[in-house]
């Protein structure tokens, strides 16, 4: 294979990315942006291997990068398939630290060999730029890799270890901490440029790898969103610097689209939650959110209704809000949902989706889990596009939901004040269905749950939603 068809199925694979992305911003061009994803990673796949055997001048290597592809997809393929969605941060954040951690592994071997890299004649020094190169994309590689490590932890939230689990930890001079960190990985940075020292090289990892779990430890509550698509965007870049280093333009492509497209939406995120861009990259916020009491210990009075209540409230209203959230997502009950909205539709009732774009745990997941029961897409809206409709809605029913509806959003003080909420709060009649009294991720008490207005449904939410659809119909 000539080197200008390398070059030229690089592009066609660079250009099946862009494509990739861009179906991916919208549900209903979604399959066409994984197709293009998929496609684009094959042909690069492909070229890859066959570059392997052209530089190496034969198909010794090739055993190796096959073995890869095959344990590695392999596994990849059956997590895929096998995890269920409430899991799915979770494995984000463990494909995150496996990208972290190649991107050391590859700039530790480059470092080692450059020659095999054919960043040197043999023996030869490694040139000053990618000493800088190899030595950064190691570090964000650490960085990614422990700091994903802890957000898998604290995702999952099973895990007996503190430092694993969703409650922030936080001690006096952190961000000094952070500060000295980084500059000492800029010093010994500087140093392995100087004299390509493999000490230097290995202090540049280790600080990284400290800083990785420092920068992550501090964040909880309701802040993880934010840390997930950071974490997304720091495995871009790393793989975008070790790129550099092997002059391979494909991971320079695909690193730097991760990289600037897990920022955009570190950004969107942080806008989300009404969080500093900055203060997030430099892992400084958070606050005690997970800490904070829910509710003091003290025991106060709610309104409780059965799922028939419900249905009698919804089946006489104008219009009905449905606000999903992560406890739907638990008890898969999406496609219930859908029937009762169809039914309640049939009836005259007009039935919208309020989506807050931190509900759930992952960007994204109430409206992929909507787009998996087939919700048609014109029934579902974003959360400032409906905001102002709650004042006028009959009713505001709340499925699993719990911090994206919570008015403590709106008090001073609160860990989560500042972050935009959906005003479910300004319903006419609210229904909310949860299997108990329970905070949500951020640990809050919801003043939404002891209002008047508010009806409360426990239970699980498939089993409430079949019930509530039995009621109507
Ligand atoms: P929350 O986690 O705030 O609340 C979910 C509620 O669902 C709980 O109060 C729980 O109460 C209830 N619930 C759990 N299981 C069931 C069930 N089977 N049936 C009925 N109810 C159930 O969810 P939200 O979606 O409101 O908010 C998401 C939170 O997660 C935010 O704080 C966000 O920042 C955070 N987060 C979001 C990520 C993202 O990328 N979207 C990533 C990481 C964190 P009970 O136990 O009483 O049933």
């Amino acid at each position: 294979m000539s080197m200008n068809l390398v070059t030229l199925l690089y592009l066609i694979a660079s250009v099946c990315f862009i494509q990739s992305l861009k179906g991916l911003s919208h549900p209903t061009t979604s399959i066409r942006g994984n197709v293009f994803g998929m496609t684009g990673m094959a042909i690069a796949a492909f070229t890859t291997a066959a570059l392997i055997v052209k530089l190496a001048g034969s198909a010794t290597g090739l055993g190796w990068v096959l073995l890869g592809l095959v344990v590695g997809g392999g596994f990849g393929a059956w997590k895929a398939k096998t995890v269920e969605m409430t899991k799915m941060p979770e494995l984000v954040a463990f494909f995150h630290s496996m990208i972290g951690l190649a991107a050391v592994a590859i700039a530790a071997a480059a470092a080692y060999e450059p020659w095999a890299f054919q960043i040197t004649a043999k023996g030869g020094a490694i040139p000053g730029g990618n000493r800088i190169e190899l030595a950064l994309g190691a570090f964000i590689g650490a960085v990614t890799f422990t700091g994903s490590v802890i957000a898998w932890g604290k995702l999952s939230g099973k895990s007996k270890f503190r430092l694993f689990q969703g409650a922030p930890v936080v001690f006096k001079g952190q961000h000094a901490l952070n500060a000295v960190l980084g500059l000492a990985a800029a010093f010994f940075v500087f140093g392995f440029w100087h004299s390509q020292s493999q000490m230097d090289f290995w202090i540049v990892i280790a600080l990284g790898l400290v800083l990785g779990v420092t920068l992550i430890i501090p964040i909880g509550g309701a802040d993880m969103p934010v840390v997930v698509s950071m974490l997304n965007s720091y495995s871009g870049w790393a793989a975008a610097g070790i790129g550099f280093s092997l002059n391979n333009s494909m991971l320079i492509i695909a690193g730097s689209l991760v990289g600037s497209s897990g920022a955009i939406l570190s950004y969107i995120m942080c806008k989300a939650m009404n969080r500093s861009f900055f203060n997030v990259i430099l892992g400084g916020f958070g606050g005690d959110a997970a800490t904070a009491a829910s509710g003091g210990g003290v025991q106060r009075n709610v309104k409780s209704g059965s799922a028939d209540d419900a249905a009698f409230v919804m089946g006489n209203a104008e219009t009905v809000i449905i606000v999903p959230g992560y406890g739907l997502a638990v008890a898969r009950a999406q496609h219930a949902v859908k029937e009762l909205a169809a039914k309640l539709t049939e009836k005259g009732v007009t039935v919208k989706y309020a989506i807050h774009p931190v509900a759930g745990r992952m960007p994204g997941h109430m409206n992929v889990l909507l787009a998996e029961a087939e919700v048609p897409y014109d029934q579902v809206f974003e959360m400032e596009d409906i905001n102002a409709e709650f004042a006028q809605a009959d009713v505001a029913i709340i499925l699993g939901a719990n911090d994206v509806v919570n008015p403590a959003a709106h008090v001073k003080g609160s860990p989560i004040y500042g972050m935009p909420i959906l005003e479910a709060y300004k319903a006419k009649t609210i229904i909310v269905n949860k299997r108990s009294m329970a905070a949500g991720y951020a640990g809050l008490d919801n003043e939404l749950f002891y209002m008047d207005k508010t009806m409360m449904v426990f239970g699980d939410a498939k089993k409430v939603v079949e019930d509530m659809l039995k009621a109507v119909e």
